[in-house]
């Protein structure tokens, strides 16, 4: 480490004496450095620095299947199911990655991308997000209702590796190992079970394009998103280990599937089949020719070879996600309230009052962070201002803030 001299002498990078330079120099084993060469050096270091490697993306530890899972019930409450098909599909499919860098590759095991079927605001991006924040790999969410064919309006079907590209800066070979997560990927069904003789723009073209994608091509992508112009230079990016999650409310769905489970127990020694049947809980029933039923083109079902399902959130689940999960509302806010020195609290009946609220409006776990922030954006508000250090929510208070935020608001 570098002293304080005092003792005169020149530095030895400016060659600048101490009264040139106005500090003390410093002085290493065998030289002295003023304060201006040090400064320059350390900004120089820290720029050497940021050029490194970026090992951001660095997947060198897998975590097993039981792991993933504990780590997404960490952040996700329920959903069982779907945690276990996504924890061992993911897990597969890195586990592929690795194994082909072994490259010992005499049986070659195929990418299976997901689906997930499951009612808005059930946890569906919620737990693809998650996953991608445990394994550390680049992530990005589209929105499959923006798609539309090559030559249409909207965005081409490339555009989706575009966010892709971005997060992993540009790194085209981290891209390439990433997860997208393709929301409403509904919205593209066909509108009908038969093939539309016309042409049919945001549908069955779509599904065709995306189909190029999920099965593993080189496409050539559009840095800037968007739309392609001739003028912009295209970056290829091969999708064959870019695992895709798809997600989807398939509003509706629950028809088919009853109907096809209503066809199958229809007979014979069925009776008791049908009487295992939770009608309540139709999803969890669901197999690949509902999808087609819904508007899916085979292929794309090939494509996406595992299929789970997400339960609707009940009164317990909505009070769960509240408070349990990791980075849960409540915790968020009580945190805020703790960067200003304030402990903040709620009761348990001030927690009941807001899940009924929830319920009542119909707005399901998207709704309840709105509903906390009615409740505390008064006191978000003044308590900065003031010395108090405590503040506990009772339901009185709740109900008071709520009835003051217009309710319709929440809608
Ligand atoms: P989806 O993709 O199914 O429409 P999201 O995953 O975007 O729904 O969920 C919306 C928000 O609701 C999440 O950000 C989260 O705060 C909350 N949420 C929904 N489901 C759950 C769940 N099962 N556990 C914890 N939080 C949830």
């Amino acid at each position: 480490m570098a002293k304080e001299t005092g003792r005169g002498g020149r530095c030895s990078f400016c060659n600048r004496t101490e009264q040139e330079t106005g500090y003390p120099l410093l002085a290493g084993y065998s030289g002295l450095i003023c304060v201006d060469c040090a400064e320059r050096a350390a900004e120089a270091v820290r720029e050497i620095k940021h050029r490194q490697p970026d090992n951001r993306f660095v997947l060198d530890v897998l975590p097993k299947p039981k792991e993933i899972k504990e780590f997404l019930d960490l952040y996700v409450i329920g959903q069982d199911d779907a945690k276990r098909y996504l924890s061992v599909a993911v897990y597969n499919h890195y586990k592929r990655l690795m194994q082909k860098d072994k490259s010992d590759n005499e049986v070659e095991i195929e990418k299976s991308n997901i689906i997930m079927v499951g009612s808005t605001g059930t946890g569906k991006t919620l737990l693809a997000k998650t996953i991608a924040r445990l394994l550390k790999v680049p992530f990005t969410i589209v929105d499959a209702t923006v798609l539309t064919e090559a030559g249409y309006v909207g965005e081409d079907i490339e555009s989706i590796l575009t966010r892709l590209l971005q997060v992993s800066d540009y790194n085209v070979e981290a891209a390439e190992r990433g997860i997208v997560f393709i929301d409403e990927i509904d919205k593209i069904a066909r509108k009908g079970d038969n093939p539309s003789i016309t042409r049919d723009v945001s549908g069955e073209g779509v599904q065709q394009g995306l189909l190029k994608l999920l099965e593993g091509s080189v496409v050539n992508v559009p840095p800037q998103g968007g739309r392609k112009h001739p003028e912009q230079k295209m970056i290829p990016v091969n999708t064959k280990d870019i695992l895709f999650i798809c997600g989807g409310a398939f509003d509706g769905i629950e028809k088919k599937i009853a109907m096809r489970l209503n066809t199958q127990v229809v007979g014979y020694g069925t009776d008791k089949k049908r009487e295992i049947i939770d009608r309540n809980n139709l999803l969890q029933y669901i197999a690949p020719q509902d999808l087609k039923a819904f508007g899916l083109i085979p292929e794309i079902i090939g494509r996406l070879p595992i299929l789970t399902y997400l339960d609707p959130l009940d009164r317990k689940a909505l009070r769960q996600i509240l408070t349990e999960p990791k980075n849960s509302i409540i915790k968020q806010y009580i945190k805020m309230f703790e960067i200003d020195g304030i402990k903040l609290t709620f009761s348990e009946e001030s927690l009941e009052y807001m899940v009924d609220t929830a319920i009542e409006f119909k707005l399901g776990a998207r709704g309840l962070r709105s509903i906390v922030e009615s409740v505390m954006i008064d006191a978000m508000f003044e308590m900065p201002s003031t010395d108090c250090k405590e503040l506990h929510i009772t339901k009185q208070y709740a109900e008071e803030k709520m009835k003051k935020a217009n309710m319709h608001a929440l809608h």
